[in-house]
C-alpha cells in the first residue's frame, strides 16, 4: 500500500511535470506566433504606407510652396503606430527627373524614421 501510494505520487508528479512543460511549450509558440504576426503586420504597415500620398518619390504631395513642407509632414500620423511625426531634415531633390521637397520625420511615440515627398506644383 505504501509503495503504490509513492508510485501514484511520482506519477501524479510526472503528469503534472509533463502538464507543466505542454503549458510553457504551448505559451512559447503563442509568443512566437505573436511575434511573427505583429512583424508581418509591422511590414504590412511600412508597405501600405509607401502607397500613402508622399510615402514615395512616385506620389509626392502637390504643394503650393516650400514653406508648407515642415507643417505638412507633421500634420501627417505615424502609419505605424499613430504618433506624431517630427521633421528632422528638409532638403530638396531631385529623383528620376522631377525636383522634389523631402521631408525626413521620424515618429515621437515608436521612433520610425521615414521621407515624405513634395513637389511645388509649379514644378509639376
Ligand atoms: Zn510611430
Amino acid at each position: 500500500m505504501g509503495r503504490f501510494l509513492v508510485f501514484a505520487l511520482l506519477g501524479g508528479a510526472l503528469v503534472y511535470a509533463g502538464m507543466l512543460l505542454a503549458g510553457m511549450f504551448r505559451r512559447r509558440l503563442r509568443r512566437e506566433g505573436e511575434q511573427i504576426r505583429a512583424r508581418q503586420a509591422l511590414l504590412q504597415r511600412q508597405e501600405e504606407a509607401l502607397h500613402l500620398p508622399g510615402g514615395s518619390p512616385e506620389r509626392p504631395i502637390v504643394i503650393d510652396s516650400p514653406s508648407v513642407v515642415e507643417p505638412k509632414a507633421e500634420s501627417v500620423q505615424c502609419p505605424i503606430c499613430g504618433g506624431d511625426l517630427r521633421v528632422s531634415e528638409h532638403r530638396a531633390e531631385v529623383i528620376d527627373g522631377a525636383r522634389l521637397r523631402v521631408a525626413r520625420v521620424h515618429c515621437s511615440m515608436c521612433g520610425d524614421e521615414r521621407d515624405i515627398f513634395f513637389q511645388l506644383r509649379s514644378q509639376t
